[in-house]
């Protein structure tokens, strides 16, 4: 294991909120920080040691970027290949491409899924409205419709609630416009009525060894996070079972940091796999006030060289997000000495933009 000295740097691709939480926790450890992204003064920014702003395609700048940084680290998964193999020639680079590879293209994930024994919702891959109109006729809605790369937040998706949404639901996606595969451009999933939504996130280190935090139970508004509970209502087998497919899809990516992995338990109490992610995770952010050791830590630790420990959670908790407009109502948490305030430093509360959180927390039961 390569340990980093204190006074190391940890470079950073993209400098949004996970990065700026990432260098906190870093910057705990010792290390300094270097974080790379296209925005000007941006969260990261606002707390990293060191900031390059810089298109991900600038191949002078990312070069100055990974010589000057010890590792290299990315606090989101749709690098281009051709940035995350520019970086890997010339420095460390954790997690490698393989993981980042998996993790932005939905059919590649669900094959993964596949290749480590973890179900997942029905599914089809798709690259045309003809290929729609036969993956309906298979796969009967209700459905979900799925750009297969770079969606999030529900954005890139459609619901089909019967076969006479097919059209609707592809021009929603392509919005009325020929498409340019790189791979298949969509997929269609059966619709789950599920019980409830978890997610693990798993930290590996460097010497194989894999610390996950025990699952929290997301609920969504308007398709994006808007609290996690822990501990999540699920018995303790699906923990379990949670647990054991995490740490399997980590070390099946031979990865070195997060994995998030988010998850539909069924009625029957079975777990579908919906994707995953690997880096820090929203639905993680508990950990930073009812853990010992948070997900941003484990990170560092893991990108570092150091030791994963138990987190040792030692409260229960509810993670709200922040919103848009929610950020203005945060006197009723200001007043609550259960609450730990996150705010990410974003001057302007626009509608659907993730302002920061807070962590309500309750004594352990
Ligand atoms: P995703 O971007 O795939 O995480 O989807 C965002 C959210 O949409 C999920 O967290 C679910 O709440 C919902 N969703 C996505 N896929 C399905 C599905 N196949 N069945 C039911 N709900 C889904």
């Amino acid at each position: 294991m390569q340990r980093l000295s204190p006074g190391a740097t940890i470079g950073i691709l993209g400098n949004g909120q996970l990065g700026r939480m990432l260098c906190l926790a870093a910057a705990r450890l010792g290390y300094r920080t270097h974080v790379y992204g296209p925005e000007t003064d941006s969260p990261a920014e606002q707390v990293a040691s060191q900031s390059t702003v810089a298109a991900y395609d600038d191949e002078k700048a990312l070069a100055a970027f990974a010589d000057a940084a010890d590792v290299v680290t990315f606090e989101f998964e749709n690098v281009p290949a051709a940035a995350a193999a520019f970086l890997a020639a010339h420095t460390q680079v954790r997690p490698t491409w393989k993981a980042l590879e998996v993790c932005q293209d939905r059919v590649k994930e669900k094959q993964f899924f596949a290749s480590i024994g973890a179900a997942t919702p029905n599914w089809k891959p798709l690259n045309s409205l003809q290929d729609l109109e036969s993956a309906v006729r298979s796969l009967e809605p209700p459905a979900v419709l799925k750009t297969a790369r770079l969606g999030y937040d529900g954005k890139g998706q459609a619901k089909l609630h019967s076969a006479g949404d097919t059209k609707a639901a592809w021009d929603a996606i392509t919005g009325g416009k020929p498409i340019q595969p790189n791979g298949a451009f969509a997929v269609l999933e059966a619709f789950v009525d599920f019980r409830c939504e978890i997610s693990v996130i798993a930290a590996r280190g460097q010497d194989g060894k894999v610390v996950c935090f025990e699952p929290s139970e997301n609920d969504h508004a308007n398709h994006m996070l808007a609290t996690s509970t822990v501990p999540a209502r699920v018995p303790a087998e699906t923990v379990a079972e949670a647990i054991r497919i995490a740490t399997k899809a980590a070390e099946a990516l031979d990865l070195v940091g997060l994995l998030a992995v988010e998850m539909f338990v069924t009625p029957s109490g079975a777990i579908l796999c919906n994707e995953m992610a690997p880096r820090p995770h929203n639905s993680g952010h508990w950990t930073q006030d009812a853990c010992g050791t948070d997900q941003f830590e484990q990170m560092v630790r893991a990108v570092a060289g150091l030791p994963l420990v138990d987190p040792m959670r030692h409260a229960d908790a509810v993670m709200h997000n922040l919103v848009g407009p929610d950020v203005n109502d945060l006197d009723r948490y200001l007043s609550d000495p259960h609450a730990h305030i996150h705010l990410y430093g974003k001057r302007e509360a626009r509608p659907g933009r993730k302002m920061g959180h807070v962590n309500v927390l309750r004594p352990k039961i």
